[in-house]
């Protein structure tokens, strides 16, 4: 008797998804990912991106990250711990700190990897993670990965964090507990409750992780949501992307001086892969450099997201209740969100529908993602077009 083949696997589980419409084709841009996009020689007004201050295409950051590769080369040759740290590394990690207002900051490849490495860095089998139910895919591994105990916890219902903080440091099974959490979430677009969160952590003796992916760049003036409640000093690790607002790729912890000596010897994805490229490590500097020069790009940003929002309103969309420029659409059943979608594409607006498994059954919602590149008369464009398919599709009358 032998195993099944490759193929005995793939081809059902394939046929499988295609049958029901599950099977993801991807459209590939034929330019930057900006507020405009071009797909199969169509221009779409790009709602789809998490290039908030339009920063993945923006001169003065591929000035830097070309001269920097002139510099230092296209490759850093090696993991950071061998001889891959680059001084362009290290300014990129002190730039960081100095700009979440924390002693210190260590840079991965990716927020994934960061994930990845962070968690299992500092718990181990011993320990517990009481987790919000709605975290991203790459917190939910990297608390696998951990071997830690993963207790999940309704999403942002504190009094249940309450609950199972008491329980877990009470029953005395666990060495640590830690509490993770997003800082922003990205599919409803609400902020995590940190002062009620620090305040939970301290009466139970809590190590907090709060990754914010979506919220550098965006809250507290750039340094993100921890730095909007002006915390930054109460929560132990601080997550942020440079593949996001930042418009790069990469991810970081910033946090205390001890924590980021132990990541550095610790945090396997920092020792066993090649380190960011010096062109993406000097681009994100200047990203850096610039949400503290203009200001006005975050603050566009937020202007946008409002007038996206308001109009949406009133036009009868239901917008959920996001508390930042990420702009849910609820429509509702999931084919008719996907055909939302698609003839949003069809007038010229790229937005993605998110269906089931991703969030709730019967939550089926358009996501659409304003950015600071965004013109007013885009926004309007694209208000005039959902008016029209939400029309059209009975969504709105
Ligand atoms: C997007 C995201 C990541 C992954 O970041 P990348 O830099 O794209 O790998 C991690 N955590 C959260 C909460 C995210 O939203």
């Amino acid at each position: 008797m032998t195993s099944s083949t490759l193929h005995d696997f793939l081809e059902p589980n394939l046929k499988a998804l295609r049958e029901q419409g599950l099977y993801n084709e991807i459209d590939s841009l034929q330019g930057p990912n900006g507020a405009e996009i071009e797909i199969n020689g169509k221009q779409l007004i790009n709602l789809s991106s998490n290039n908030y201050l339009g920063f993945s295409n923006d001169a003065r950051l591929k000035k830097s990250c070309v001269e920097a590769t002139e510099e230092f080369g296209v490759g850093a040759g090696a993991v950071r711990t061998i001889n891959g740290t680059m001084t362009i590394h290290d300014e990129l990690e002190k730039r960081i700190a100095e700009f979440k207002h924390t002693e210190a900051a260590i840079a991965f490849q990716s927020g994934f990897n960061c994930n990845m490495g962070a968690i299992s860095a500092v718990m181990t089998k011993k320990d517990a993670i009481i987790s919000d139910e709605l975290n991203h895919a790459s917190i939910i591994d990297g608390c696998r990965l951990s071997g830690a105990k993963v207790i999940r916890a309704r999403h942002q219902d504190m009094d249940h964090l309450r609950e199972l903080a008491k329980q877990a440091t009470e029953s005395g099974e666990y060495e640590k507990v830690m509490y993770i959490s997003d800082g922003v979430f990205s599919m409803d677009g609400d902020v995590a409750k940190i002062p009620e969160i620090v305040e939970i952590a301290q009466e139970f003796g809590l190590i907090t992780y709060i990754d914010d992916a979506h919220g550098s760049g965006v809250m507290g003036g750039g340094a993100g949501t921890v730095k909007h409640f002006g915390l930054s000093d109460k929560i132990d690790f601080q997550i942020g992307t440079l593949s996001k607002a930042i418009g790069v790729v990469g991810g970081y912890v910033a946090g205390s001086r001890e924590l980021i000596d132990w990541l550095k010897v610790r945090a396997r994805p920092f020792l066993f892969s090649t380190s960011l490229t010096p062109g993406s490590a000097a681009a994100c500097i200047t990203a850096f450099d610039l949400m503290e020069k203009e200001p006005g790009t975050i603050n566009k940003l937020w202007e946008n997201g409002t007038y996206l929002k308001t109009g949406l309103k009133e036009l009868g969309f239901d917008i959920g209740h996001s508390e930042t420029p990420i702009t849910p659409c609820i429509i509702g059943d999931e084919n008719l969100t996907q055909k939302f979608s698609r003839r949003l594409l069809e007038e010229g607006v790229y937005a993605k529908s998110i269906v089931f498994p991703t969030v709730p059954k019967g939550t089926g919602r358009v996501r659409n993602m304003p950015t600071a590149a965004h013109t007013k008369e885009m926004l309007d464009q694209v208000l005039a077009i959902y008016e029209k398919v939400g029309k059209e599709l009975g969504v709105i009358s």
